[in-house]
C-alpha cells in the first residue's frame, strides 16, 4: 500500500526530518531509544514530554545520558513500541521516495544525453557550408559540456544512491535493535508479540493446509520465572540481580534449539516459543532448563564469592485452534502459577491433568 500522500505520513515524515538535527544540536547520543524520544517530541503526542524538554532547553541544562534515560523510561519505554513503529516506518517511507527520484532522475539524464549525442552525429555529417560548420563546432563544445556535467551528476546521483543504501541497512540495524532486550541481549516482549502472532498464523494455516510451505502443525510456549528474585536482590544487590538475568537468558538460548526463541517478557519472566514442539515435548525441553539452571551454583564475578543457587518455575501450554497470542499464554502463565503454589524450582503444564515434575 502507497501510504506516502497520507497526510498521517506526512506529519511523521516532517518529524523525522527534525528529529536528529535537534538531537545533533542538543550533543544527544543517536541511539534508538533518544531517537524514539525525540521523534515522539516532534511528533507532539504527550504534552508531559514536550513540557519536559522545553523546561530542560530553556533552563539551558544538559542532555546527560541519567536524563536521556530517564526520558526515555518515563515516556516511552511503557508504551507500546508505536513511536518506534511510526519512525520507522517514516524513514522507510521518505528513503523509498528518495530512491524514486534518483532513479527518474537519472533516467531522464541519461535520456538528455542520447538525445544530444544524436544531434551531433547529424550535425557533423552536414558540414557543406562555414556557418554550419561554426554552428556544429558550437554544438559540439556545448554538447560535451552538457555530457560532461551530465557524467558528474550522475557520479553524484549515485554517490547519493549509496549513501541512501547505506541508510536504508541503518533502518534494518534499528529495527533489529528494536527487537532486542538490552539487558538480556535475547529478544524482547515487542519481538516475542511478532514472533508469537506469527507462529499463530503458521498453524492457522497447518489447521486447513498442512502442504502449505509456512504451515506448522503445532507450537509450544512456555513461561519461565525466577523464584523468589526479589530476596536475590535484596540479598545481592541490583546490580548482581541483573547479571543473573543475563545468565539465565544464556541458559535458556543454551537449552533450545535453532528455530526455537528465547525471549524476555518483562521483569524476572522469560518465555519461549517451541514451533513443531507439542505439549510432551515442551514439558521436556522446561524440565531440562529447570534442572540446568538448579544444578549450577552461581559466584559472583569479583571475589568468588558464593551466591548460591537460583530456581526457575516454568508453565508451558501448546496451541490449540482458535488461540490467540493471549489465550496461549494466560494458559501457559496459569500453569507457572501453579508450579509456584507447588513449591517453586518445578514445571506444570496446562493439561487438565497438571502432571508435575521436580
Ligand atoms: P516468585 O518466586 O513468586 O516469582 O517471587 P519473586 O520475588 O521472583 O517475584 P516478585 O514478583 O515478588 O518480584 C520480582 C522481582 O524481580 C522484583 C524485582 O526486584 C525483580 N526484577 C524485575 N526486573 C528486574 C531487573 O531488570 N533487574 C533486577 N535486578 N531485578 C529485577
Ligand atoms: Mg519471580
Ligand atoms: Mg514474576
Amino acid at each position: 500500500m502507497d501510504t506516502s500522500t497520507d497526510p498521517e505520513h506526512q506529519n511523521a515524515i516532517n518529524c523525522l526530518r527534525l528529529t536528529l538535527p535537534e538531537m545533533q544540536k542538543h550533543h544527544i547520543p543517536a541511539t534508538p531509544q533518544n531517537y524514539a524520544v525525540w521523534y515522539e517530541y516532534f511528533m507532539k503526542t504527550t504534552n508531559e514530554l514536550n513540557q519536559t524538554i522545553d523546561d530542560l532547553i530553556d533552563t539551558e541544562q544538559q542532555f546527560s545520558n541519567a536524563i536521556n534515560k530517564s526520558l526515555y523510561e518515563k515516556y516511552i519505554s511503557d508504551r507500546p513500541v508505536k513511536v518506534m513503529e511510526s519512525v520507522q516506518d517514516a524513514t522507510k517511507i521518505l528513503v523509498n521516495r528518495l530512491m524514486d527520484k534518483l532513479n527518474l532522475m537519472k533516467k531522464e539524464t541519461k535520456q538528455f544525453s542520447g538525445v544530444l549525442g544524436n544531434c551531433e552525429n547529424i550535425l557533423v555529417d552536414d558540414i557543406d557550408s562555414d556557418t554550419i560548420s561554426k554552428l556544429v563546432s558550437t554544438l559540439i563544445d556545448e554538447s560535451s559540456k552538457v555530457q560532461e556535467s551530465n557524467s558528474a551528476m550522475e557520479l553524484t546521483l549515485s554517490d547519493m544512491e549509496n549513501e541512501l543504501g547505506t541508510l536504508r541497512k541503518d533502518i534494518e540495524k534499528l529495527n533489529a535493535i528494536a527487537l532486542v532486550d538490552q539487558l538480556t541481549n535475547i529478544g524482547n516482549r515487542r519481538s516475542f508479540d511478532e514472533s508469537m502472532q506469527t507462529l499463530i498464523d503458521r498453524h492457522k494455516i497447518g489447521c486447513t493446509d498442512n502442504e502449505h510451505e509456512d504451515a506448522i502443525e503445532t507450537f509450544s510456549a512456555l513461561i519461565c520465572d525466577i523464584d523468589l528474585f526479589k530476596t536475590f536482590n535484596d540479598t545481592h544487590g541490583h546490580a548482581t540481580g541483573d547479571r543473573v538475568l543475563s545468565y539465565v537468558a544464556k541458559c535458556l538460548k543454551r537449552c533450545i534449539r535453532g528455530e526455537d526463541g528465547a525471549y524476555r517478557y518483562g521483569g524476572e519472566e522469560f518465555v519461549l516459543a517451541l514451533p513443531e514442539t507439542n505439549l510432551k515435548g515442551g514439558l521436556a525441553v522446561a524440565e531440562n532448563i529447570r534442572s540446568y539452571i538448579a544444578n549450577k551454583k552461581l559466584t559472583a564475578k569479583e571475589g568468588k564469592q558464593v551466591l548460591g543457587r537460583i530456581t526457575v518455575s516454568i508453565g508451558v501450554a501448546e496451541v490449540r485452534p482458535g488461540d490467540t497470542v493471549e489465550s496461549l499464554i494466560d494458559r501457559a502463565d496459569q500453569a507457572m502459577y501453579r508450579a509456584k503454589a507447588n513449591g517453586r524450582n518445578c514445571v506444570m503444564v496446562e493439561s487438565p491433568s497438571n502432571a508435575t515434575l521436580q
